[in-house]
């Protein structure tokens, strides 16, 4: 096998020239084959609040030009283990949300056919659902870590069914998850009322709220996750705003009390060894944001993720 092709040689070219394919890797039609795929999906028609994740992905892509090859927390080059690549974006219909979820079902079907993993960048959180209905057809019944502010298990929003606050209840009546896994990370701020808690346990989500991450520190509810997880294949779907608006005040329905990016990105350390099988992460709205604080969150969030995946690797 052919040594992976890795990004753009810094030494060589400065990493604020050329095109900003993610991290400055190769695009998918510049190599032979990939183990990941990192995809944008640049839509936003399903958001409740303030819109614009729909240039999440190119936000993302523009901050990730600073992120370098080696990992030293988790001690892995994940662009030398694996072939990652930019699999650009997934057009979808911006007026029709159905035909759009279905759009991006069949193209995360295709790309992930030849054995490819997604590491997707949203957009807002309406793709989940494509993304999972992929997953579970590969994988059967999937666990699920949500890291997200709010529970996004709603059941419809002026009556519509599939919406950013939707996804995992639909996710649920669909059987993708498997419920003996399953847990939201991070939740805060107020709900609807005290039912939405009742129906969110009933479908049989597990909550680590973001104070709960302040008492018990990364470490322990990396630990809690990983034991509740054991070896199945799971799915990491991360809505930048599990972070505080301090560090993602890029994003379309802040709530304050969050995760720092410090607590995110080491919960997600700590998960190094779990059968992780595809993720997204999902509404970072640019218009919002200052000096690319939430993008660059967003890269690194996404870094972390393919280098998981790249542990998972490791011989
Ligand atoms: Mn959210
Ligand atoms: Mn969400």
């Amino acid at each position: 096998m052919t040594e992976p092709r890795g990004p753009v040689d810094a030494s060589r070219v400065p990493r604020f020239a050329g095109p900003a394919t993610f991290a400055r890797l190769p695009r998918l039609d510049e190599v032979s084959r990939a183990d990941v795929a990192v995809v944008g999906i640049p839509f936003d028609s399903g958001v409740s609040y303030r819109p614009g994740a729909r240039f999440g992905p190119a936000a993302v892509r523009e901050a990730s030009r600073l992120l370098r090859p080696y990992h030293p927390g988790l001690d892995v080059s994940p662009f030398a283990r694996l072939q990652v690549a930019d699999a650009g974006d997934i057009a979808c219909n911006p007026f029709d949300i159905k035909e759009a979820i279905a759009t991006i079902e069949a193209a995360a079907q295709d790309l992930s056919a030849p054995g490819t993993r997604l590491v997707t960048i949203g957009g807002d959180h309406t793709i989940a659902l494509p993304l999972l209905r992929v997953a579970h057809r590969l994988h059967g019944p999937v666990a699920l870590l949500h890291f997200d502010a709010h529970l996004d298990t709603w059941d419809t929003y002026f009556g519509a069914e599939y919406t950013h606050g939707t996804p995992f209840r639909r996710a649920i009546e669909e059987g993708l998850l498997d419920t003996e896994a399953i847990s939201h990370v991070g939740t805060r701020g107020p709900l609807y009322c005290k039912q939405d808690l009742d129906d969110d346990a009933r479908m049989g989500f597990g909550i680590v709220t973001s104070a709960d991450v302040m008492r018990r520190g990364p470490d322990e509810v990396a630990a809690m996750l990983r034991e509740r997880i054991g070896d199945r294949p799971l799915y990491i779907s991360i809505d930048i705003d599990v972070l505080d608006p301090a560090h993602a005040p890029g994003t379309g329905t802040p709530e304050a009390g969050g995760l720092t990016s410090r607590e995110l990105l080491e919960i997600l350390r700590g998960l190094a060894g779990c059968n992780l099988v595809g993720a997204d992460v999902v509404e970072v709205a640019p218009a919002y944001d200052h000096a690319e604080i939430t993008s660059i969150a967003a890269s690194h969030v996404a870094y972390d993720l393919i280098s998981l995946l790249a542990l998972k690797e490791k011989p």
